[in-house]
């Protein structure tokens, strides 16, 4: 039989798409990958989505008019029901589909045991499973490269044990969902400091945590010794935007992490299949936006300016108008030629603001 198989948005490899073509393989039928969307002779097809933007959402309705329900598609991007069956979820994934040699990823544990309200994972995958997989079921013999797909693996009960496999066994670790500083404690820093923890390319040392709230964000502050002992320029921490909080939250968050000395990377909160919409207060701007504006991310300088993007969008929502110092910000070192356009058009933004009395 010939099997295509669609990626329709992966950043990375698609991990169901490549046990899907393991589990096709063994069975002696031909798999091919299709990036785009044009139309394959095939005897089935399968298409696997996993952002719920509206790109992709486009693309699976082109597919749904190429093949009807000749093809199946699953994946985040479209429901948190549809899981692989059994004997496809235990194959090995066939990085040969994607010709990837670089690194190998899955997944040691699933799930997680909170419930943050903006999150996909305890909807889609449930309560934590801590042995979910081990090692030899996703990384091929020789493979030192790492990229984790685990959700919350400090909290595991086991988490120990996986740390000292991951030493022992001398691999790169990228963890890619970033790691739950709630459950870094004096039994597994030890560990997770031996651990050679990378960026996601694999050239640098990196270790990743997340923070959402201001809560969380306290927690650094308390276990600020740890991460300093992490190094220095290797801790980044991810956060996220857009969701629930105010200007003055926000902000609170990026200015203590720049206090840590770690690296931000923000994330514009991305609702999903189910998921919340995004629940940003009325009153966002609750702050001086001239503070803000003058806020230097200390490196990223592009991941930043995103936030600035999504600030200026937001305010002209709001009032009508840009904000002249926030366009200034966000055009600070790039695309120059786009804060001209806005100085060329004065009636678009504004010198003073609005908001703040
Ligand atoms: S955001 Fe992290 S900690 Fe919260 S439910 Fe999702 S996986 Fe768990």
């Amino acid at each position: 039989m010939r099997i295509a198989l669609y990626d329709i948005d992966s950043k990375i490899p698609n991990f169901a798409l490549m046990k899907l073509s393991s589990h096709f393989k063994s069975q002696g039928d031909e798999v091919s990958l299709q990036r785009n969307l044009q139309a394959v002779e095939a005897d089935q097809y399968f298409a696997s989505v996993v952002f719920h933007t509206k790109k992709s959402q486009k693309r699976i309705q082109q597919l749904q008019q190429l093949y009807g329900d000749q093809i199946t598609i699953g994946g985040s991007g479209i429901d948190l029901q549809t899981t692989l069956a059994d004997d496809v979820e235990c194959c090995f994934p066939d990085y040969a589909l994607y010709n990837h040699t670089h690194y190998a990823l899955g997944f040691l544990t699933r799930g997680c045991n909170k419930r943050c309200h903006f999150c996909v994972v305890p909807p889609k995958e449930g309560a934590l499973n801590p042995n979910a997989a081990i090692f030899d079921d996703f990384v091929p013999e020789g493979q030192k490269n790492v990229m984790l797909l685990d959700n919350n693996l400090l909290v595991s009960p086991n988490a120990n044990s996986l740390l000292e496999q991951m030493i022992q066994q001398e691999y790169r670790i990228n963890f890619s969902q970033t790691l739950d500083i709630q459950y870094l404690n004096d039994d597994n820093y030890p560990l997770l400091k031996q651990v050679y923890s990378m960026n996601s390319r694999f050239t640098r040392r990196m270790i990743y945590f997340s923070c959402n709230n201001r809560k969380t964000a306290d927690l650094f502050e308390k276990k600020r010794e740890y991460i300093k002992g992490f190094g220095h320029n290797q801790v980044t921490v991810v956060i996220m935007y857009g969701f629930n909080t105010r200007l003055s939250e926000d902000f609170a968050i990026l200015k203590r992490m720049a206090s840590l000395g770690v690296i931000s990377f923000v994330q514009e909160y991305q609702p999903t299949v189910g998921g919340s919409p995004s629940r940003t207060p009325e009153d966002y701007f609750d702050m001086d936006l001239d503070e803000v504006s003058a806020f230097r991310f200390r490196s990223n300088g592009q991941n930043g300016e995103k936030f600035f993007r999504y600030l200026n969008r937001l305010y002209q929502q709001q009032y009508g108008r840009y904000y002249l110092p926030m366009l200034q910000a966000t055009y600070r070192y790039n695309n120059k030629p786009r804060l001209q356009y806005y100085l060329d058009r004065p009636h678009l933004f504004s010198r003073k603001m609005y908001h703040h009395e």
